[in-house]
């Protein structure tokens, strides 16, 4: 698998990389968003949730304290958004219901290092976000799983 690096030189080109995955992500995919605090990872994922969403202003706290937090897509399509940052343990995850919420659901997942193993859907894209040069750039290091990997391909060489 080749990853896929682009530099995001503000919080602007991270919501465009947000959006342009909002368009190839399917029910059933994981993002698992890494990278340290501040990275952006909730900011990617705001924008990955208003596209499917359909509604550009909807508020999207990070989920810190909630840990999950659901969202119904305008064509019904369901995304979960999750912060597992203070997650105790694995039975906490199966206490929230996260198998659940997720099984026909896109998972947006902070802190996947927190995910049992094998946990949940099938992963799709793993996403790294490391600060680069400046206050502002991001480098995004993208390595599409499974069928994502050419779907990640295709829309790129659109
Ligand atoms: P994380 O969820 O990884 O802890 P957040 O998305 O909550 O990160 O916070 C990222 C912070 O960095 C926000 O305050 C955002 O405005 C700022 N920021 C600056 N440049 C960028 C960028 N290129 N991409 C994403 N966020 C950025
Ligand atoms: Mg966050």
């Amino acid at each position: 698998r080749i990853p896929w690096e682009i530099v995001l030189p503000d919080e602007t080109a991270t919501e465009d990389l947000g959006r342009f995955l909002a368009e190839i992500l399917r029910p059933g995919d994981l993002v698992a968003l890494s990278g340290g605090l501040g990275g952006g990872k909730t900011t990617l994922a705001r924008a990955i949730i208003r596209e499917i969403v359909g509604d550009p202003d909807l508020e999207v706290p990070s989920p810190t304290f909630t840990l999950v937090q659901p969202y119904e897509g305008r064509s019904g399509q369901a995304v979960v958004h999750a912060d597992l940052y203070r997650l105790r343990g694995p039975d906490e995850l199966v206490e929230l219901g996260f198998d659940e919420m997720t099984e026909r659901a896109i998972a947006l997942v902070e802190w996947p290092d927190r995910l049992p193993p094998r946990h949940g859907p099938t992963l799709a894209i793993d996403l790294s976000l490391k600060p680069e040069f400046g206050d502002d750039a991001r480098l995004a290091r993208l390595i599409g799983g499974g069928g994502l990997g050419g779907r990640l391909m295709r829309a790129r060489a659109l």
